[in-house]
């Protein structure tokens, strides 16, 4: 189990470090080694992924990210952005399968924007389409045409995908629900999109290979609704680059937590790169107050779909929800009569509880 650590800017080396911590505490046999991504190498480098980083993630099983970026690095050329960094390691390593888990814990059920009631017992998995899509479409720009009889600017971006850039997220799609409640839903336009139509017929057809598995269908417009009316309905959703990009937010969000949001991204060999969902929060780095959770649970994730360690990831995870009934809470969770606490507290917490 080789892991390739980035801590990255910000927040990130604190946050690592408790993941850190949690891996070796496991004892599983955890390699690890770390490397520099985003504006931490740039200021060594002058690249935000330079070829020592490059090569340590392509020899990895695993890359687990802090997060990069900060307002040090917003004047620099596009090229030389840390998140120029997240972009390069992304592509390298063809992660074409998102994954994000939006969990209300019910000790956090106050953080919510919704009515208790309509997200008690929230646990559902996003598994979005990251390399295709109107993202990605050739060729695409803004110029001058003629509209109506007089010169006007233009613009214009194209949506396609392949029958094989379907079927690969789509199989993914498939796995993830058969290690959960065996429900995946499926999220088109196919009313009005070509490029959705194919996506249904190509999830269809690719059902037959998980009989298991209980598919069925949703317009976006009509789950993105779903998602605030009654979220529980769902176990597993799967869609393209665009509509997954606005609802795995919308999703994530219902728990109202940042700090508590991990994700995972694959490729098609299970490799994948870990990362919590939010960014390298400047405002508050260096301050030992950001909440580690999202990353330790993004570890978890690691073990279970890098490195089949299914025990091992609900360690972890049955560790998070131990601290949080035993009331610790850092800034962003915290609630009048709970146990206020800093990042490395938060740590030692999960330790304890592991
Ligand atoms: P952010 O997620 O960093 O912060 C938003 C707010 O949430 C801030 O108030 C922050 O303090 C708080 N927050 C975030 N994570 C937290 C944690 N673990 N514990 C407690 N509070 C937390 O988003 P932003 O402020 O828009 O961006 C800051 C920088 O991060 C920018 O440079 C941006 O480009 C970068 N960014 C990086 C990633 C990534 O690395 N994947 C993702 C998003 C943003």
């Amino acid at each position: 189990m080789k892991i390739c650590v980035l801590p990255g800017d910000g927040i990130g080396p604190e946050i690592i470090a408790e993941a850190v911590r949690v891996l070796q505490a496991l004892a599983i046999g955890c390699e690890m080694e770390e490397g520099l991504l985003g504006g931490c190498a740039v200021d060594a480098t002058g690249d935000p992924y330079p070829p020592a980083t490059q090569a340590l993630a392509q020899q990895a099983d695993a890359v687990l990210l802090g997060a990069v970026g900060g307002p040090q690095w917003d004047n620099l050329p596009r090229a030389q952005r840390p998140e120029r960094g997240l972009l390069g390691i992304r592509q390298q390593l063809g992660l074409f399968a998102n994954l994000r888990p939006a969990i209300l814990y019910p000790e956090l059920a106050n953080a919510s924007s919704l009515k208790a009631e309509v997200v008690a017992g929230l646990d559902i998995l996003i598994v979005r389409e990251l390399t295709g899509d109107i993202y990605f479409g050739q060729p695409r720009g803004i110029e001058m045409r003629v509209v109506d009889g007089r010169q006007e600017r233009f613009a214009f971006n194209t949506m396609h995908y392949s029958e094989s850039e379907i079927r690969r997220i789509v199989r993914v799609a498939f796995e993830a629900a058969r290690k959960r409640n065996r429900k995946l839903c499926s999220v088109d336009k196919m009313n009005v999109l070509e490029t959705t139509q194919l996506w249904r017929d190509v999830a269809n057809e690719t059902a037959v290979e998980y009989p298991d598995v209980d598919l069925s269908h949703m317009l976006v417009d009509n789950a993105a609704m779903q998602l605030v009316r009654n979220p529980s309905q769902f176990d597993v959703l799967v869609t393209g680059n665009l509509f997954g990009d606005i609802l795995s937010d919308e999703a994530a969000m219902l728990t109202g937590s940042i700090g508590m949001l991990p994700s995972a991204s694959l490729d098609a060999n299970n490799k994948g790169l870990y990362e919590p969902c939010h960014g390298s929060a400047p405002d508050i780095a260096g301050r030992g107050l950001a909440n580690p959770l999202a990353t330790i649970l993004s570890a978890a994730m690691m073990l279970r779909y890098t490195f089949a360690q299914e025990s091992a990831a609900l360690r972890i995870e049955n560790a998070v929800r131990k601290v949080l009934q035993q009331g610790y809470r850092t800034a962003d969770i915290y609630e009048p009569g709970m146990q206020k606490v800093g990042t490395r507290a938060m740590g030692d917490a999960v330790l304890a509880a592991l």
